[in-house]
């Protein structure tokens, strides 16, 4: 027999951490490896964790463009794309406008539904073999302020309906009805039975302790700055503390995995969406179902007895600064849904920072790019890197041990965007 095989998974975020686990559980001698320090956290702690089958049209759809360019005048609107001079930049708008022609939309959709799927399931599964997330089943609620949004959601439900998603419209008294712990003056929802929320620092941790329980490894505070590739097969990373060789290697390093694999001629072009989350440890008032505010694009999710705001895609910028414009967008828009919440209960609260890793597809990528015998490539989810982790990490594991992968990846090939 021959020695176990040694896969270097680069980046704990939820997409290395979920590749990790499937790894391990196919036998091989994982280690993972990220530039940060063990307290320091990345896009996968912060943010709203939801699972969202709801969400299965990708970020590109048809009329995504003029939306974007009315909220680009408005300091405090959800959406902002830095104004600057950047090729990079302008060949992700050039892609991302072609992906809104609706033949690629539906493919996608359907893609991401099966996908989202999936993972739900695992997620359900984890839960019950104790990676502890706080996993609630209970549904997700678009609310909606005005006629025109409600009517945008009810036709998007139908096409949920279409694909196999339960969806229903509901009016204001329903949608109080279905969550009267919280005080709402909407026009109405759609609600989502499908959806899910968690606890994205409570999964991460829990993900890491189930990974240590199996024997995998992990590395901190080493920063992979190069590779050692030879006739198109890696021997090893290199880091800023030597060295780190491997037999297979993970790159689910997020929005940093487009430029760590320029120099290997691959092109996953990503941009940085920036998003906030604010969370209240003790709201006024807690619901028991997660909603977004339609409206406004604000995620509120409750985690554990605190309520969590999450919201803004500010693309273009890789730094972790803070625009306090568009957290006032976010504060302001609150009390227009859930009345009960003033901006002076958010005074004092730090703020949470994170990048998504933004494709111009909306999709993400996953698979061994051409030419690389021995990497496989798992990033690029966007704004739903939570809720397609697990099925990304089982989808890694196949792909490493030369299984038929459960889920077709044509729409997430690695090298559809190589010219
Ligand atoms: C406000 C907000 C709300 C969100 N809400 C949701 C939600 O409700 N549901 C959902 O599904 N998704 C949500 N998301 C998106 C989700 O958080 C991301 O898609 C996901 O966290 C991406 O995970 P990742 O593992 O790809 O990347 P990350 O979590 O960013 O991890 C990448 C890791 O790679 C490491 N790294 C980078 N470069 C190197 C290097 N050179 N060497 C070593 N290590 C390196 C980094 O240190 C980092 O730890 C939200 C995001 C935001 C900002």
């Amino acid at each position: 027999m021959g020695m176990t095989k040694r896969v270097l998974i680069i980046g704990n975020g939820i997409i290395g951490l979920s590749s990790a686990l499937s790894a391990l559980r196919r036998g091989y001698d994982v280690t993972v490896l990220d530039r940060n320090a063990e307290h320091i956290e990345n896009c996968s702690f912060g943010n709203s964790g939801m699972v969202v089958p709801s969400h299965f049209a990708p970020l590109a759809q048809p009329g995504v463009i003029s939306q974007g360019l009315r909220w680009m005048r408005d300091p405090e609107s959800p959406f902002y794309v830095q104004p600057r001079l950047s090729w990079d930049l302008m060949k992700w708008g050039m892609r991302f406008y072609m992906a809104t022609h609706k033949d690629q939309v539906t493919a996608g959709s359907a893609f991401l539904k099966e996908m989202h799927l999936a993972s739900r399931e695992l997620y359900c599964q984890w839960q019950d073999e104790g990676i502890d997330c706080s996993l609630a089943t209970r549904g997700l609620l678009m609310l909606c302020k005005s006629d025109h949004g409600l009517e945008e959601e009810a036709e998007l439900a139908h096409r949920a309906r279409e694909l196999g998603i339960p969806a229903s419209v509901l009016d204001s008294q329903e949608t109080a009805a279905l969550d009267p712990n919280i005080t709402m003056t909407v026009r109405g929802s759609v609600y989502y039975p499908k959806d899910c929320h968690l606890n994205p620092g409570q999964l991460i941790a829990s993900l890491r302790s189930k990974i240590d329980s199996l024997g995998g490894k992990f590395v901190y505070g080493e920063h992979v700055v190069g590779w050692d590739e030879r006739s198109g097969s890696l021997r090893a990373v290199r880091t800023s503390k030597g060295e780190f060789q491997a037999d297979e290697f993970v790159l689910s390093t997020g929005v940093w995995s487009d430029g760590m694999s320029r120099p290997l001629g691959l092109k996953i072009p990503m941009q940085p969406g920036k998003g906030y989350s604010l969370t209240l440890p003790d709201p006024v008032e807690l619901p028991k179902v997660c909603s977004i505010l339609v409206e406004s694009k604000v995620a509120v999710t409750p985690i554990g007895s605190s309520l969590r705001f999450g919201g803004t895609m500010q693309l273009g910028e890789l730094n972790e600064s803070i625009d306090p414009r568009r957290l006032s967008g976010i504060l302001k828009s609150i009390p227009q849904y859930m009345p009960k919440f003033k901006s002076s209960h958010f005074e004092g609260i730090e703020p949470w920072v994170g990048l998504r890793p933004v494709s111009p597809d909306g999709l993400p990528y996953i698979g061994r790019p051409k030419g690389l015998r021995n990497l496989v490539v798992a990033t690029g989810h966007a704004m739903m890197g939570v809720s397609l982790g697990p099925i990304t990490g089982e989808l890694v594991g196949q792909i490493l041990s030369g299984e038929p992968t459960s889920i077709d990846l044509e729409h997430a090939s690695v090298d559809r965007f190589r010219d």
